[in-house]
């Protein structure tokens, strides 16, 4: 229930993540790209082609006081109007943002980043960090894309640009308004204490989030238990996600992730018949 293409900052178009799937025999696939549904489309013929049960979806980013969350929003409609302007708005500040990270790692002696970043996206609008971290790592500055946010690109490194995302109310909003499920991703990415988190968890429930991810590509096997406990004691659906990325640089290929304790509740369970 979380997979990116390459209209955001995957490395397979939708019809070769949905062809994977269909190869793999994973019983549905959701397409969850970061703040956009233009794949959307394309996916859901791919999938009606093969038979794959697709769930549309979306990976909206948001700014919670200085930490940046994901919301992933599930079984949305790709034509819903606020949902597409509020993504249309958050994409807006992309382009400058990598401007700012290729300026910063300039200065670290690092020079045409950012054309270079921008060679490797479709779409300006949709420049991420993972373009900078796949040249770096192309051009051998880094091993690869996890050292370059190990060393420059994420949080609190030399090359991290602070961005003011979508806020938690509007990105649930906009998921409701377009009939989906909104689904708190990788809640054990944010590192936070248990106070934050729980303030974190009871936010999102009372803004109309339904579901945290407990199973993910982005969370390691022994966390999962917690995120467990907090679905069950939330009373959140739960949901189970590899984050795949394209081959080679992700953690968890589509499909391949342990399954849910029985004692939760599956997110799909609302819409599988
Ligand atoms: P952005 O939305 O442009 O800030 O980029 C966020 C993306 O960077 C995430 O969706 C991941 O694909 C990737 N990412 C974030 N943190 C890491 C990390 N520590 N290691 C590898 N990739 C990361
Ligand atoms: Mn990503
Ligand atoms: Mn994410
Ligand atoms: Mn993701």
């Amino acid at each position: 229930m979380h997979n990116h293409s390459t209209r955001s900052d995957g490395l397979l178009s939708p019809t070769e993540l949905i062809g994977l799937a269909a190869r793999t025999g994973v019983d549905a696939i959701a397409l969850t790209d970061h703040d956009t549904v233009e794949g959307l489309e394309e996916a859901a013929e791919a999938a009606r082609r093969t038979g794959v049960a697709f769930v549309p979806g979306v990976e909206i980013s948001v700014s919670w006081g200085s930490t940046t969350l994901h919301v992933v929003g599930l079984q949305v409609d790709a034509s819903s109007a606020p949902l597409r302007e509020g993504l249309e708005g958050i994409r807006k500040g992309r382009l400058d943002r990598a401007r700012r990270i290729g300026e910063a790692l300039e200065r670290l002696g690092i020079g045409g980043t950012f054309e270079a970043a921008l060679a490797l996206a479709r779409d300006e609008r949709l420049l991420s960090r993972t373009h900078f971290g796949r040249h770096l790592a192309e051009r051998g500055v880094v091993k690869d894309i996890q050292h370059a946010f190990d060393k420059y690109l994420g949080k609190g490194k030399p090359a991290y640009v602070e961005h003011r995302w979508a806020v938690l109310e509007d990105a649930i909003g906009w998921i409701r308004a377009a009939g989906g499920t909104a689904v708190l991703a990788h809640p054990g990415r944010y590192d936070l204490k248990p106070m934050m988190r729980h303030a974190m968890l009871e936010q999102f429930k009372a803004l109309g989030g339904e579901a945290i991810e407990v199973v993910t590509g982005s969370h390691r096997p022994e966390e999962y238990s917690l995120w467990q406990r907090e679905a069950l004691e939330f009373g959140f659906y739960a949901s189970r996600g590899a984050d795949y990325h394209g081959p080679g640089e992700s953690p968890a290929e589509p499909g391949s992730l342990p399954a849910l304790h029985a004692s939760l509740t599956p997110v799909w369970s609302k819409w599988a018949h």
